[in-house]
């Protein structure tokens, strides 16, 4: 792995570190991407992407490949009974931003980015077992005993970093309580027509669903974890079947027409957000930077921002440290926001007490259409720079 010219290592080919690695490149950077695993495999699950995550695809230079293996869907809350709690038009998310949201699976997405590097550019099954941040340099170990230096260390190494460890030191991720299931339904079927795409606010958890190209369903429920933990039930089917089946038939179908093993279970974690993510010659993206629970389907997207960001800002600068500077100065407060909003949603949408989830509807139901997706803007809207 010769690395000559401006050169980053980034560790980690999630999302994150394949954009990164494709920004950086396309910055004039010698990029070389280290990953522990050494299949190309990724779970298979569906992925929302908003209009900030498409318009950062577009400045990665994707944007049509993109829209050729996504599929638009309508954003929005359901309750129990089917009725809309709180809708997202498309047409006034494109208006306002440009694009609507799109689904897409997520080894598409990720083969997109892989597809579009420089040959031998991604490196897998290559553990790195120790980092050393330095000046002007950093250094990386791997678990081969091979050590690698670079003018730019990005970790793009996911929720447990170990580039964050060496970089933050602010231990472990926090826990949610929470516990997501995923997965995707690969029977289409006409019945599938009367589902309720979007998601459904329950007493304690919500239930999501959305097409993916192909005919196919991805869905998602979050229960607590404590409520997960004490289930009898021995299969993760069984389980989601018997949490949201009986909230209304297209859920039963869709649940009862999945593959047993294609239905997966993860506790959900965040991190209280930091003020400072960089050193001299390294830095962080994606879940490594800024890990965030589900409930804005921000995660992703936001990982495509950093990428954008960081290599604008590396471009802009004199040298990599007032690029980082930069870089933390424009990323760790949008970040940080859609971090604690992401959590807000999450206790919103799973709101226990009958008397509560009323009033949530109540008032959602009668909020004007503008001040609804000014309360977007946050998110969606100028912040989210790549134009
Ligand atoms: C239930 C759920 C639903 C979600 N839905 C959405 C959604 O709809 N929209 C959205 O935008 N986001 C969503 N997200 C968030 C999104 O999945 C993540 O934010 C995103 O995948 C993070 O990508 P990443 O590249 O930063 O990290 P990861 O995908 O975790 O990638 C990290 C990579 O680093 C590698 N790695 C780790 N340690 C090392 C090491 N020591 N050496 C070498 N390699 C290493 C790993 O093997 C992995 O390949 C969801 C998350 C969850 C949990």
């Amino acid at each position: 792995m010769a690395t000559t010219g401006r050169s980053a290592i980034i560790v980690g080919a999630g999302i994150g570190g394949l954009a990164t690695a494709l920004a950086l490149q396309n910055t004039g950077w010698n990029v070389h991407v280290i990953e522990r695993t050494g299949s190309t495999a990724v779970p298979g699950t569906g992925l929302s992407v908003w209009p900030n995550g498409t318009a950062a695809l577009e400045r990665l230079g994707l944007g049509e490949r993109f829209e050729r293996i996504s599929v638009p869907v309508r954003g929005g809350a359901l309750d129990l009974d089917g009725r809309p709690i709180m809708e997202l038009d498309p047409a006034d998310l494109r208006d306002r931003y440009g694009h609507g949201v799109r689904m897409v699976r997520r080894e598409d997405l990720t083969a997109l980015l892989a597809g579009a590097l420089a040959v031998n550019t991604v490196h897998r099954g290559l553990p790195v077992v120790h980092f050393e941040p330095g000046t002007p340099s950093s250094t990386l170990v791997l678990e081969n005993g091979g050590r690698q230096h670079a003018e730019l260390v990005v970790g793009a190494d996911g929720l447990n970093s170990l580039v964050r460890r060496a970089l933050i030191g602010d231990g472990a991720p926090r826990r949610s309580g929470l516990t997501a299931f995923r997965a995707v339904c690969a029977a289409g079927s006409p019945d599938l027509a009367s589902v309720p795409w979007g998601e459904t606010w329950g007493p304690g958890a919500v239930f999501g669903m959305a097409p993916l190209p192909g005919g196919q369903t991805y869905w998602y429920g979050t229960i607590s974890s404590d409520e997960f933990r004490s289930s009898p039930l021995t299969t993760l089917k069984a389980m989601a079947l018997d949490r949201f089946g009986h909230w209304n038939s297209g859920i039963a179908q869709v649940i009862g027409r999945t593959a047993e093993e294609a239905v997966m279970a993860h506790e959900l974690f965040d991190r209280k957000p930091e003020p400072v993510w960089s050193g001299r010659s390294a830095t962080l993206v994606g879940d490594a930077a800024h890990p965030m629970l589900p409930f804005l389907g921000q995660g992703a997207c936001q990982a495509l921002e950093d990428a954008v960001v960081l290599a604008d800002s590396l471009a802009a600068a004199g040298n990599v440290q007032d690029g980082l500077l930069a870089y933390d100065a424009e990323r760790v407060p949008r970040t940080s926001r859609i971090v604690k909003r992401s959590r807000s949603m999450g206790r919103l949408a799973q709101l226990q007490r009958p008397r509560l989830r009323t009033a949530r509807n109540s008032v959602l139901r009668i909020l004007p259409r503008g001040l609804r997706l000014k309360q977007l803007d946050g998110v969606l809207g100028p912040a989210a720079r790549p134009e």
